[in-house]
């Protein structure tokens, strides 16, 4: 979830027609073979990070059917071939320290629950690999879940049990700003150097009980931190690469890589534009300057400011990111570390209008596979990106709690 920038169909076609570069890159096409589309279906695909409950929360859609809008619903998940999209139970870093986070954490919970209810045929809950696994030979979509933003735990290890009984089966540590366990990427004042000592606590406590720890969004110190700690390895559930994106802390560098690798954990590429290239980093710096010189000149009660985003990007076209470079990060993370170590953790329905060309839903993913066969990938190395590696890491963590 990191904010949305609507844009009206319509004003993408104004856009498109006054700047020639958006109109080349508008145009480019991507398209999957027969071979491609049979491996997107043949393969669990799991992806680490789609924000459904959010968006129904705040508009409710019926997404066990076609939605307008919107990345994810059943039939595009269908075309798609993705089998097994880890729900976020997105709490906003405004909650941080109330009894609301933890209210809107089981409220989210609650709602995708109803969305299986509502389709039993379509979608089940999975609360571990080997339910992903006989859930996608029974032809369902598995809805596992995983909670971004520790702040429902208030710091109460009965919260952390009575979450693991709901179905967590992951922990962003921390979300836009430091909380109760962890600094984060986003907040300079780093509170903890880290974690915090109930932070540290938390690490053992997530291995003991089987919750994976995902290190998405939390400060470089913190990465360290967890990774001496913990037992088991981590997940990055939606990051991308700092190398793309220079300064960029949200994404991981080379030595994180590593460090990740070592641990034998998986970082799950976020296909956010801003995520994937510098360029679209810098016009949502642009974005916000220019946000903040309108507030400073007509008052935070101006009118233009409904249409902001929108006005913008008329006069600034959005670079969007393509699939191919997409695909630039999943090979540096392979030539880091090997093929083990990286997956899918899209951010469909957290990142509005800026998903690149050629994966614009979860209809996408045999674009990707494509192009995963146009580099060279051998099948068995695409099934590991695609879920095998994640599989894996949550196999371990299950069984690590299941001997402790
Ligand atoms: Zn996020």
């Amino acid at each position: 979830m990191k904010g949305r920038f609507p844009l009206s169909t319509c004003a993408l076609a104004i856009t498109a027609l006054f700047s020639i570069f958006t109109l080349s890159e508008e145009t480019k096409t991507y398209s999957a073979s027969q071979q491609a589309k049979n491996i997107a279906k043949e393969t669990i695909i799991v992806d680490g990070h789609i924000d459904v409950p959010y968006r129904v929360k705040e508009k409710w859609v019926d997404v066990t059917k076609a939605t307008e809008g919107g990345d994810f619903d059943y039939p595009r998940a269908v075309e798609g071939g993705l089998n097994a999209p880890f729900m976020s139970i997105y709490v906003p870093a405004s909650l941080d320290n109330s009894p609301e986070s933890t209210q809107l954490a089981h409220e989210l919970i609650d709602s995708v629950e109803a969305i299986v209810a509502r389709a039993p045929d379509k979608f089940a809950i999975a609360k571990s690999p080997s339910q992903v696994k006989t859930q996608f030979e029974k032809g369902l979509i598995s809805l596992p879940m995983g909670m971004e933003n520790g702040s429902p735990i208030q710091g109460d290890l009965a919260n952390l049990n009575d979450f693991y009984e709901r179905g967590i089966r992951y922990i962003t540590l921390a979300h836009s700003q430091a909380n109760h366990i962890s600094d984060s990427s986003y907040d300079l004042r780093r509170k903890w150097k880290g974690l915090s000592p109930f932070g540290k606590t938390l690490v053992t406590e997530m291995n003991n009980i089987g919750i994976m720890l995902d290190i998405s969004h939390v400060s470089d110190d913190a990465f360290y931190q967890v990774i001496e700690i913990t037992k088991t390895p981590v997940i990055a559930s939606h990051s991308s690469l700092r190398r793309f994106t220079p300064g960029f802390e949200r994404n991981m560098d080379d030595d994180m890589i590593k460090a990740l690798g070592k641990n034998g954990g998986v970082i799950m590429i976020n296909f956010g534009s801003s995520f994937v290239t510098k360029a679209a980093g810098q016009w949502r710096t642009g974005l916000t300057n220019a946000r903040k010189a309108l507030i400073e000149k007509e008052g935070e009660d101006s009118p233009k400011l409904a249409t902001f985003d929108e006005d913008y990007r008329k006069k600034v076209p959005y670079p969007y990111s393509t699939l191919d470079e997409v695909l630039d990060h999943i090979d540096h993370v392979v030539k880091l570390v090997g093929v083990d170590h990286v997956g899918i953790g899209s951010d469909y329905d957290g990142v509005g209008d800026s998903l690149p060309i050629g994966l614009k839903d979860v209809a996408s993913f045999p674009n990707l596979v494509q192009g995963l066969l146009d580099r060279g990938y051998e099948r068995q190395d695409i099934e590991k990106i695609l879920s095998g590696n994640l599989l894996r890491v949550w196999q371990q963590v299950e069984d690590y709690a299941a001997a402790h």
